[in-house]
């Protein structure tokens, strides 16, 4: 039994009057973990639990790390994870909730992660929120159960941070007999690494990370994605904080479910009715959820951004 459940795939009536065309909704923000994430995390904490592995070690104060805390519990064993001082009360809550040990060290991302990787010893198994073949092996299973219900799609829309997500889709895309079909990648302009980089035919590594969408924020997109980015009919869209809070409090209206800005982004580049969207009937977007931000947060947002 896989630590996913198999999501519904609404279309939305709202979207698809805006766009005049038919919006598929992948409702991935009702995983038990919150987001899409638990697909990959829960197929890689299997298998390093099948290879003997007996702990799991995440860096991440995200949706990453919940889903690992999640997974850690299901299959009973011990989660730790490790994060910057700077992870909301929320957030700290959220993993603590699903009964991980959580490890508060340094001031930034990177002195967590740096800490975490000393506390690995051979029987630890150390998840990575992005850059894992089994993460991208897990994640493709949201395009087979759209396949499974018989809808083929005439493009995708999803968000990209490190572009695990991405690099799952893709996968799944291609096991499905579906390798051609087209891709709209959505970033925010505080966390557009991968648009950055395909404009520039280079994996750049950006500067800073700004912005509301704090789970699109990889400085850098992995090779995996970046290649999948360069071969592949692949649109890179950007869109503001602004656009992506109010996609939030949109959706809260039309689809009753409370998401992340990282995950509003997609959803406002169709609330936008983008262009990019011209060339296709049927388009599905996947609605990757995200539990780090709170309702009121996100109304606040709304009147700051
Ligand atoms: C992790 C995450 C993303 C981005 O996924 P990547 O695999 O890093 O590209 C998007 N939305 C939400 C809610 C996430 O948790």
């Amino acid at each position: 039994m896989p630590l996913h459940i198999n999501t519904p795939l609404l279309e939305s009536l709202p979207l698809s009057a805006i766009t005049r065309k038919h919006i598929w909704l992948k409702m991935d923000a009702l995983q038990p973990s919150g987001s899409f994430k638990i697909r990959g995390v829960g197929l890689a904490c299997e298998e390093y639990a099948r290879q003997g592995k007996t702990r799991f070690v995440s860096s991440s104060g995200g949706n990453a790390g919940i889903a690992v805390a999640y997974a850690g519990r299901k299959l009973g064993l011990p989660v730790v994870v490790v994060v910057p001082e700077s992870t909301s009360e929320r957030a700290c809550a959220l993993i603590r909730e699903q009964q991980a040990t959580l490890v508060v060290q340094g001031a930034t991302w990177a002195e967590a992660n740096t800490h975490a990787l000393s506390l690995l010893n051979d029987s630890d198994a150390f998840i990575h929120p992005f850059d894992d073949p089994l993460l991208w092996q897990g994640h493709a299973s949201i395009i087979d159960e759209v396949a499974a219900e018989a809808m083929r799609p005439d493009a995708i829309v999803l968000s990209v941070g490190g572009g695990g997500l991405f690099a799952g889709v893709m996968e799944g895309l291609q096991r499905n007999g579906w390798a051609d079909m087209p891709v709209i990648t959505v970033e925010t302009d505080g966390t557009a690494s991968l648009a950055r980089a395909v404009e520039q035919r280079d994996r750049v590594t950006l500067p800073t990370i700004t912005g509301v969408a704090t789970s699109l924020g990889a400085k850098q997109v992995c090779e995996q994605a970046f290649s999948l980015a360069m071969s592949h009919p692949v649109s890179p869209a950007v869109v503001t904080d602004r656009q992506a809070v109010q996609a939030c409090r949109r959706f809260i209206d039309d689809h009753r479910v409370l998401i992340e800005p990282a995950c509003g982004a997609s959803l406002a580049l169709v609330y936008e009715a983008s262009h990019l969207l011209n060339d296709y009937e049927n388009i599905l977007v996947i609605v990757c959820g995200g539990v780090t931000a709170s309702v009121e947060q996100v109304m606040s947002w709304t009147e700051t951004h």
